[in-house]
C-alpha cells in the first residue's frame, strides 16, 4: 500500500475524493478510519452490498460490528487497536464480513496508516472479496495454522470462555499411506477427512488444518453444541463409511486429542502444545480413540521429560548418581551363595532414590539405555572377576534391555567386555524379559545364535508375568528360567497357581533350563515354594540388594550369614 503514501498530509476531504477517483476502477472496496475520531468512511459500492448504514458513520466499533463475522470481530480489532496506538502502521487481514443477506464473505483488507492534515492519524485501504480464493489450505480448501492461531489469540484474550472445546484430529497411519501410495493417495485421503470434519460438526464451528495430517476444530459456536465425543464419533463413522464406499481400497483411522473448558490464561501456542500431547496420548494408547486433555497426565510427562535431562546429564557426568546395587543368588539345594544379580539404582539430585521401574523405561525409550547397560554390564563384570576369589564358580546376572539388542552392538560389547576384565564367558549371565521380543527381527536370532557359540547363557526374566511361552523358552535356549515374584505370590494364595507353577517348573526343567525364584521374602515362603522343586533361590529372606563393598562384606568375606 505504499502507493497511498502520496495522501499523507491530505486534507480529509481531499483524500476522500482520491478514493472516490481510485474507486471507479477497482473492484475493491476503499475505506477510511479516523483513528482519532473514531469515524468510518466506506465507498459507496460497499454499502449496497454489505449492512452499512452510510458511507460516513461514527463509532466504527459499532459500523463493523455489524458487518464483521463475530468470530473474527475480536482479531480485527485487536489488529486496529495496534494502528491507533502507533505499534503497526499497515493492516493485512483475511476474514470473513456477512453481506446483506447474512452470507459469509471472506474479504483481504489491506491498510496502512496516514496522517493527515488535520494531524489524525487515519487508517486508508481497500478490501477485496476473495470469492472461493479464500488463502486456505490447497488441498482441503480449509484454513491453515497461521490462521487458527489468529483467531484462537483473538477469542483466548478476549472471550476464552466462550470456547466449548478444541479438538485436534490426527490420521494414525497417514506416513503409512504416504509411503505406500505416494503423496497423490495422502492428498485424497486428506481431502476426505477434511470432509468428514466438516459434516460432523455444526457451520459455524471452525476448522482448520495444521500440518501434515492434522486438523484442529475449534467451537465457540453459540449453535446447538454437539460434545466433542459426538463430534469425534461422528467422525471415525464417516471416516469408516467412506472406506466402505471405496470398497476399502484405503483404510485408515483417526484418534483425537481434546481440550474443555479450559482455556482462561492460556495461548494460542500453548492450545497447540497441549492439543498435540493429547493427540499423541491417543495414539499411545493404542490410536483410533479420543483422549481428552488431563492436567495431571500432562505434568507427569513434564516431569519424565526433565527427568529424562537429569539422567542424560548423569550420563554424561561418568555415570554420575548410578550405582550397581547387588542381589545374593543362592542354590536352593543347600542355600550357598552362587551368583548375584546387578540391579541399577540412581540418586538423583532433584528427584532422591528413584526406582527402577520409573527410571528404566525413560532411559529405554531416550536410547540412554545403550550407554548406561554397558556401565552396568563393564562394572558387573570387575566385581565379578574379584569375587570369583572367594567363590571360583561365581556367576553374575546382568539385565539387558531390548533397546540395546535391538539398537546397539551388544554382543560386541560383550565380547570386548569379557576380553578386557578377563573373566570366562560363563561367569556372566544375561537376563532378557519375554516381553519385548519379536519373533519376526532376524537379528534376535542371531544373537542367541552367538551368545551360545561363546558359551555366555540366557536367562529368562519375568517368567509368570507375561505369556510364559515355551516356545520362546525353547527358541532363545535360557540355561534359567527366572520365575516373577508377582506368580510366586499367587501361588502362595491359592491351590491353582500353586499347581500351575509346579507343573511350569516340569517343564522347564524337561526343556533341559533350571529354574531360580525370585521375591522369597519369609521363611514360610521359603518352605513352601522349596517344594516345587526350584534350583536356585533370590529375595529379600538372603538379602536385599546392596552396593557392592556391602555386599562383599556381607556375603563373601563372612560367608555364613546366608
Ligand atoms: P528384575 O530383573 O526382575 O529384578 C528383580 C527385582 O525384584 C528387583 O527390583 C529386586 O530388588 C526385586 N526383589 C528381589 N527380591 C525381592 C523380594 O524378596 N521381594 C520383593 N518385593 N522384591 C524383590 P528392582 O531392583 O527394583 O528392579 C526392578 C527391575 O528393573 C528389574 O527387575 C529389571 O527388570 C530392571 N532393572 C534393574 N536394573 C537394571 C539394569 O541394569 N538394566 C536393565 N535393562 N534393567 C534393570
Ligand atoms: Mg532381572
Ligand atoms: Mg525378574
Amino acid at each position: 500500500m505504499s502507493n497511498l503514501d502520496i495522501l499523507q498530509g491530505m486534507t480529509l476531504e481531499q483524500i476522500r475524493s482520491v478514493i472516490e477517483v481510485l474507486q471507479q476502477s477497482s473492484d475493491s472496496y476503499l475505506f477510511i478510519l479516523d483513528l482519532n475520531t473514531d469515524v468510518y468512511m466506506v465507498s459507496e459500492r460497499a454499502t449496497k452490498r454489505f449492512p452499512f448504514e452510510d458511507t460516513v458513520m461514527e463509532d466504527s466499533g459499532k459500523v463493523l460490528k455489524k458487518v464483521v463475522h463475530p468470530s473474527d470481530y475480536a482479531m480485527l480489532e485487536a489488529d486496529i487497536d495496534r494502528c491507533a496506538s502507533g505499534e503497526q502502521d499497515t493492516h493485512a487481514l483475511e476474514y470473513r464480513w456477512l453481506d446483506r443477506k447474512n452470507r459469509v464473505v471472506w474479504i483481504n483488507c489491506r491498510g496502512t496508516v496516514v496522517t493527515g492534515a488535520e494531524g489524525h492519524r487515519l487508517l486508508v485501504g481497500r478490501v477485496s472479496e476473495m470469492g472461493k480464493k479464500a488463502k486456505a489450505d490447497n488441498i482441503t480448501g480449509l484454513r491453515r495454522e497461521e490462521r487458527f492461531r489468529l483467531d484462537a489469540e483473538a477469542l483466548l484474550r478476549d472471550r476464552p470462555e466462550s470456547i466449548r472445546y478444541i479438538m485436534r484430529v490426527g490420521i494414525d497411519n497417514f506416513k503409512e499411506i504416504n509411503e505406500k501410495e505416494g503423496g497423490k493417495a495422502g492428498d485424497e485421503v486428506l481431502r476426505e477427512l477434511a470432509e468428514c470434519i466438516l459434516k460432523a460438526v455444526d457451520e459455524k464451528v471452525d476448522v482448520y488444518r495444521l500440518a501434515a495430517d492434522e486438523f484442529i476444530i475449534m467451537d465457540a459456536s453459540k449453535a446447538r453444541v454437539k460434545r466433542p465425543r459426538t463430534v469425534y464419533n461422528q467422525i471415525q463413522k464417516k471416516v469408516a463409511n467412506t472406506a466402505r464406499k471405496k470398497e476399502y481400497s484405503r483404510f485408515y483411522t483417526v484418534s483425537a486429542g481434546v481440550m474443555e473448558n479450559d482455556f482462561v490464561g492460556r495461548s494460542a501456542e500453548e492450545i497447540l502444545r497441549l492439543t498435540e500431547f493429547t493427540l499423541n496420548e491417543a495414539k499411545r494408547n493404542g490410536r483410533n480413540q479420543m483422549a481428552i486433555y488431563n492436567q495431571g497426565t500432562y505434568d507427569e510427562y513434564l516431569k519424565c521429560l526433565n527427568m529424562r535431562k537429569s539422567l542424560r546429564k548423569a550420563v554424561n557426568q561418568q555415570f554420575q548418581g548410578f550405582e550397581v546395587y547387588y542381589q545374593p543368588i543362592v542354590s536352593a539345594s543347600d542355600y550357598h551363595l552362587v551368583g548375584a544379580e546387578a540391579l541399577l539404582r540412581w540418586h538423583s539430585e532433584e528427584y532422591g532414590n528413584v526406582p527402577p521401574a520409573v527410571f528404566i523405561p525413560i532411559l529405554e525409550e531416550s536410547g540412554l539405555i545403550i550407554p548406561v547397560g554397558r556401565h552396568v554390564l563393564w562394572e558387573a563384570a570387575a566385581v565379578c572377576k574379584k569375587w570369583k576369589t572367594y567363590i571360583p564358580g561365581f556367576h553374575v546376572n546382568v539385565n539387558l534391555s531390548y533397546i540395546q539388542l535391538y539398537r546397539s552392538d551388544l554382543l560386541q560389547d560383550v565380547d570386548e567386555c569379557i576380553r578386557e576384565v578377563g573373566i570366562d564367558s560363563d561367569s556372566l549371565v544375561l537376563e532378557l524379559t519375554e516381553s519385548g521380543y519379536i519373533e519376526t527381527n532376524g537379528r534376535i536370532k542371531e544373537f542367541f545364535r552367538e551368545l551360545k557359540e561363546k558359551k555366555i547363557d540366557l536367562a529368562l526374566d519375568d517368567f509368570g508375568t507375561g505369556y510364559s511361552n515355551m516356545r520362546y523358552l525353547k527358541e532363545i535356549e535360557a540355561k534359567t528360567v527366572k520365575i516373577d515374584r508377582s506368580f510366586v505370590v499367587q501361588a502362595l494364595q491359592n491351590e491353582y497357581d500353586y499347581s500351575i507353577i509346579s507343573h511350569i517348573i516340569d517343564m522347564v526343567h524337561s526343556l533341559g533350563s533350571s529354574v531360580c525364584m525370585e521375591g522369597i521374602e519369609g521363611k514360610e515362603e521359603l518352605n513352601k515354594m522349596m517344594h516345587t522343586n526350584p534350583d536356585m533361590i533370590q529375595g529379600y529372606y538372603f538379602g536385599r540388594p546392596s552396593p557392592a563393598d556391602r555386599f562383599e562384606e556381607q556375603f563373601l568375606r563372612t560367608r555364613d550369614s546366608l
